[in-house]
C-alpha cells in the first residue's frame, strides 16, 4: 500500500472523492470496511460470505477488533455529496475492495 493522496470523480451523485493513504494513525477509530461486512451480512454469516483469501484478510482484522490502533497506517476516503462532507476509515486497502465487492456502499 503506497503512500500519497488520490483525488478522483466517480459518478454523477458523487461530487468529489479523495483517497489518502495515512501512515500512522493519531486517534483510535472503527474500520469501515469492516462494520459495513458486519452490518451487510450479520456477524455470524459474514465469515460464510467471503472467500477464503478474503476470510483470510477479514480474520486478520477481527483479531484487532476491527479497529485501526493509534500507529497503525489506514486508509481515509474523504467524499463530498450534496455539499457534504464523509470521511470514512479502512483498516487496510484490501478491506475497501471486499466491502466494494459485496456492494456494502450501497446504502452508505
Ligand atoms: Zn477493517
Amino acid at each position: 500500500m503506497g503512500e500519497g493522496i488520490k483525488d478522483s470523480k466517480v459518478n454523477n451523485s458523487m461530487d468529489y472523492l479523495r483517497t489518502e493513504y495515512v501512515k500512522k494513525a493519531k486517534k483510535q477509530y472503527y474500520c469501515d470496511g469492516c462494520l459495513l461486512l458486519i452490518n451487510a451480512f450479520g456477524k455470524d454469516n459474514v465469515k460464510k460470505e467471503l472467500s477464503p483469501e478474503d476470510l483470510v484478510i477479514y480474520e486478520k482484522l477481527e483479531l484487532n477488533d476491527f479497529k485501526i490502533k493509534v500507529g497503525n497506517s489506514y486508509m481515509k476516503i474523504v467524499g463530498v455529496y450534496d455539499g457534504n462532507i464523509y470521511t470514512s476509515r479502512f483498516c487496510n486497502e484490501e478491506i475497501y475492495k471486499i466491502a466494494e465487492k459485496h456492494d456494502c456502499f450501497d446504502n452508505y
